[in-house]
């Protein structure tokens, strides 16, 4: 680890915080994730990826700058990553899930403010992300008030934030400003990386990012067995490691841990119990390491069988379409794509609970948990049309609201053991 220690400073990390932090995740880590029964030997890679969370990978950035490539951060899934692949440069989430620095952060955005914006400043004001100091531009997204007004000052925190527009409603003028967004956005990678894009370049961006969509589906449609070969919480983690894994090895990864699970399927084998109740999580996504609902699930003998949120599902559902032979029309195929993303913050957003209704189906869910952070209006507001849509159809459903304290923990867990109860009976 000295090394690292090195690169760290370098990175302008302070290195007591830091060292706490990943004393923190490793033990979180330890009591959540090693200590499940009978999961798949190709865990072990995301064991290894999450060892090395603060370490190899950030290597890895740091020797793809040193060849001249750009690292761009983002906040949010609406940033089409086959541009940055195309343009040679490497994508990486920043999304942080730890309560951590908010103290601090406090100084520039109101206390209720959602968890996920204040651990953005959070992280940035206590220096205990290597990814966010890796990072040549930060790409903010105006989705919610909260980020968009969040925004304006964590620009001036870091230096190197770019702010990209997004529409609001499913309108052909929500569509075109999403389209001159990412035009815009291209442009400023190109002058940015010195790279233009063309189709070649373009098509290759989209079949890598194709290529780990399609192995997440692929995991997602595994689920369906009963028992289930794999929990939700590893899953999660693989969701999580989606947005700053190197995006070929993950896909192989993935690829990989799905061999494994069709010959468990093939043997009946699962980690929890045939006929164990199964969780659909809705809602606001989990940033690493967020494992706190999930953790609850799963430890109070219930199965997460899939994810509608941005960490999951929303996140990786759909392909874009490559058929195309002008970088203008391949970028259309790719605002066709995005524009398809049922976010909260768009209104109305009807196609969202139809969604997942689909969900519950297709993966046999007996409960939807719906998972809102504490002061997301966008989600908090949805949350009580999905549950009312849910339960019209006879299909159960628990709205949570938290945050990423662990104050909550006792309620939390009455009140998902009684939903499990419920769904049970
Ligand atoms: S929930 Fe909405 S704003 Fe947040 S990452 Fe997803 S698409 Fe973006
Ligand atoms: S969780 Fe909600 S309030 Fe927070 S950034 Fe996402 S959409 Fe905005």
């Amino acid at each position: 680890m000295s090394d690292y220690k090195e690169m760290w400073t370098s990175l302008g990390l302070d290195q007591q915080t830091h060292d706490a932090v990943l004393d923190l995740v490793g033990k979180t880590y330890q009591e959540m994730f090693l200590s499940q029964k009978n999961r798949p030997k190709g865990m072990e890679y995301f064991d290894f990826v999450v060892s090395e969370i603060h370490g190899l990978r950030i290597r890895e950035l740091l020797d793809a700058k040193a060849e001249g490539r750009k690292v761009i951060g983002t906040f949010c899934v609406f940033v089409p990553e086959e541009i940055v692949l195309a343009l040679n440069a490497v994508c990486v989430g920043l999304c942080a899930g730890a309560e951590l620095g908010f103290e601090a952060a406090e100084e520039y955005i109101p206390r209720n403010t959602c968890s996920l914006i204040k651990s953005a400043f959070g992280f940035k004001l206590a220096k205990v992300c290597p990814y966010i100091e890796a990072t040549d531009l930060i790409v903010g997204e105006n989705t919610c008030d909260g980020k968009k007004k969040a925004f304006e000052s964590y620009g001036d925190l870091v230096g190197n934030l770019y702010v990209m527009d997004l529409p609001q409603t499913k309108s052909e003028a929500g569509k075109a400003l999403l389209k001159a967004e990412y035009l815009k956005f291209a442009a400023k990678l190109e002058e940015l990386t010195g790279v233009e894009l063309t189709v070649e370049n373009l098509k290759k961006g989209i079949e890598t990012v194709n290529n780990k969509r399609k192995a997440m589906h692929r995991l997602a449609e595994l689920r369906a067995a009963n028992p289930v070969p794999i929990s939700g919480l590893d899953v999660l983690l693989a969701n999580q490691v989606y947005f700053y894994d190197n995006p070929e090895r993950f896909t192989a990864s993935i690829n990989a841990i799905c061999d494994e699970l069709e010959q468990r399927i093939a043997n009946g084998e699962g980690v929890f119990p045939k006929d164990a109740p199964r969780i659909l999580l809705s809602g606001c996504p989990m940033a690493v390491p967020n494992w706190k609902v999930p953790g609850v699930i799963e430890n109070s003998g219930a199965i997460m069988v899939g994810e509608e949120m941005c960490t999951g599902e929303r996140g990786f559902r759909n392909l874009t379409d490559d058929g195309a032979n002008t970088v203008d029309e391949l970028l259309d195929k790719i605002v066709d794509r995005y524009f398809e993303i049922d976010c909260a913050v768009f209104t109305p957003n009807k196609k969202r609970y139809d969604h997942i209704k689909e969900m519950v189906k297709k993966y046999k869910a007996d409960g939807v948990l719906h998972y809102s952070i504490q002061f997301c209006q966008p989600y908090q507001i949805e949350a009580m049309s999905v549950e009312k849509n849910l339960e019209k159809e006879g299909i159960p459903v628990l709205s949570v609201d938290t945050d990423y304290s662990q104050e909550d923990m006792g309620q939390l867990k009455t009140r998902v053991e009684a939903f499990i109860e419920r769904i049970k009976s």
